[in-house]
Order: structure tokens, then C-alpha cells, then sequence
């Protein structure tokens, strides 16, 4: 039995609606300073807002690095954002990644900060094809992702990286996610934002639902108010509780899903979705959390 120091086999908290295949996660960083209203992984980690650096992390990898399986997956970062704010500082980020491509293996970045990533251009050109990016972008709109989003780089700046990354033939999936009822899901705005995306690159979008727990959805509320009731209404009375998060009504995230699949169908993009159930609405050999570009060769056009 191998004992991780801090390369550990991706566990997406028992969610028994995960579709991603088997990775390995790996986190330079405890807690983030993105400060998003909707995180999931803030109910789990103690003093989540308070981001502060892995100790001995590049020690740990070192010796974890030993007992990965040659060519696997590893994922920075599955309950922080690798390009947060003390990556300026630290450095951890890129420091790791190294040490994981340099031993053969691929990489995934989910980030809010592609444009921090962009900076590492000896990284993305030295290790192109064994590296690939899933941005979240959740609305075009700079002042609603300010206050949904508050120190994590405007969506104009992740879309700008977004075509960089594409332009240097980084595979890029684009997560929108979460879609929050009456806060991102006006489908005028989702349409236009398939659309950008499309336009600068990307080649797949990923969505989910925002998934209620008491913590974020006591910070969303807080912001938006006016929303705290019909919000109520719609996860704590006609939603659904699996596995320790409360759940939109299944019609409405059907739905919803069915919407953000056709634009993307009608901007050539793949499209899956996440944590939700419908696995039937995913492109064909299209894997949820973007990590299909480097899993194997697909059609990345
Ligand atoms: S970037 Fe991700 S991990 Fe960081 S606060 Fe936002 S949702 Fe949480």
C-alpha cells in the first residue's frame, strides 16, 4: 500500500455523480485567496480564505514522484486554484509542475488565473502536448465575476489567456461552472459567452450547476440579498439532497445543461458536464474535466 505525502488519487468527496477518470491531485498551496462566493472545497478546509503554502512541498513531491505510475495525470489543483495570488510570490505551483513533467507525466491545470500560467511560457513550450488547461469563466461580465469572484482576475483576462494558451496549441476546456439561477443563467448571456469562448480558442466547455452548502450558499445570500429566498425555495424545498449538497430541481438543471450543450454544438465545441448525472449529454470520447486532449490522441479540432 503506497503512502502519499501529498500526491494522492483524486477523491471528488464521494460524489457518486463524478464521471472523471482515475487522476492524481496535488495542491502547492492550502486554501485560496480567489475568495469565490460558490466554493465547494471552503466547507472541507479549515481557514479556506487564509491561502498559505504547502511546507516541505517539493520534498514531498520528490518522494511521492517515486511511486507514480509512468505517463499519469496529475491535476493542480482539485480544491485550490494553483495560479491563486501567493503563486506571485511562492512560486510552488511552477516548482511542482516541473518536477511532475520532468518525470513523464501530463499535467491538468483548473484554474481562474490562466494568465498567471502564461507567464511559464519555458513550461508550456518544453512540455506541449503533455499539458493541458481547464479555465473556469462563469459570465463575460467583469463587474458580476467581481462580486461572485472577488480577487480572482477579470473574465476579459481569462479570455484573453485563453486565446493565448490556444494560439500556442495548449488545449484549452473552458468550465462554466457554476450556473447560479438568476445570477448567471440568463440564456442571451450564456449564448454570447459560448460564443466568446469559442471565438478565443477554447475547445471544449464543461458545466455544472451550483451545488448549495450551508457555508457558500450563506456567503452567496449575504451578496445577493434580494435572491436569498427564491433561492431557498429552489434548493431547500424543491431541490434534491445527494450526498451532502443540495441540489437544483432535476428538470431545471436539465435544462440548463441541454441549453449550454446546443450553443456549444453550434460553435463546434465539445461539451460535457459535471457532477450532474447526464452523462448522455456529453460529446462522444469527451472527458468531463478536459483532460481528454492529453489522455490519449483525440481530434482537437
Ligand atoms: S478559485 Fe476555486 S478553490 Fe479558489 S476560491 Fe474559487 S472556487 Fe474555491
Amino acid at each position: 500500500m503506497i503512502r502519499w505525502r501529498i500526491i494522492r488519487p483524486f477523491d471528488p468527496w464521494q460524489s457518486p455523480l463524478c464521471t472523471c477518470p482515475f487522476k492524481y491531485t496535488v495542491n502547492p498551496y492550502t486554501g485560496c485567496g480567489h475568495g469565490c462566493l460558490y466554493c465547494y472545497a471552503s466547507s472541507y478546509i479549515k481557514d479556506f480564505f487564509r491561502p498559505r503554502p504547502k511546507e516541505n512541498i517539493l520534498i514531498n513531491v520528490r518522494k511521492d514522484l517515486q511511486s507514480l505510475p509512468k505517463g499519469s495525470v496529475v491535476e493542480l489543483s482539485a480544491s485550490s486554484d494553483p495560479f491563486q495570488p501567493l503563486e506571485e510570490k511562492y512560486g510552488l505551483t511552477y516548482k511542482v509542475s516541473r518536477e511532475i513533467l520532468l518525470k513523464g507525466h501530463k499535467i491538468l491545470y483548473t484554474t481562474k488565473a490562466p494568465n498567471i500560467l502564461l507567464k511559464y511560457k519555458d513550461l508550456l513550450e518544453e512540455f506541449r502536448g503533455k499539458i493541458a488547461v481547464a479555465v473556469t469563466i462563469t459570465t463575460f461580465r467583469d463587474d458580476l465575476a467581481k462580486k461572485l469572484e472577488p480577487n480572482a482576475p477579470p473574465p476579459s483576462v481569462r479570455i484573453d489567456a485563453v486565446r493565448k494558451l490556444s494560439e500556442m496549441k495548449i488545449p484549452v476546456a473552458v468550465r462554466i461552472d457554476p450556473v447560479i439561477p438568476y445570477i448567471n443563467d440568463d440564456p442571451k448571456d450564456l449564448e454570447e459567452l459560448v460564443k466568446i469562448i469559442a471565438d478565443a480558442g477554447a475547445l471544449q466547455i464543461t458545466s455544472s450547476t451550483y451545488k448549495a452548502k450551508p457555508d457558500n450558499f450563506r456567503r452567496l445570500t449575504d451578496v445577493f440579498k434580494d435572491l436569498r429566498e427564491k433561492l431557498y425555495q429552489l434548493y431547500y424545498v424543491e431541490g434534491e439532497y445527494i450526498r451532502g449538497y443540495r441540489y437544483l430541481p432535476k428538470k431545471i438543471r436539465y435544462e440548463l445543461m441541454t441549453l449550454i450543450k446546443k450553443y456549444a454544438v453550434e460553435n463546434n465545441l465539445r461539451f460535457a458536464t459535471c457532477r450532474e448525472g447526464f452523462t448522455e449529454l456529453n460529446t462522444p470520447d469527451t472527458i468531463c474535466d478536459g483532460s481528454g486532449f492529453i489522455r490519449r490522441t483525440i481530434n482537437k479540432s
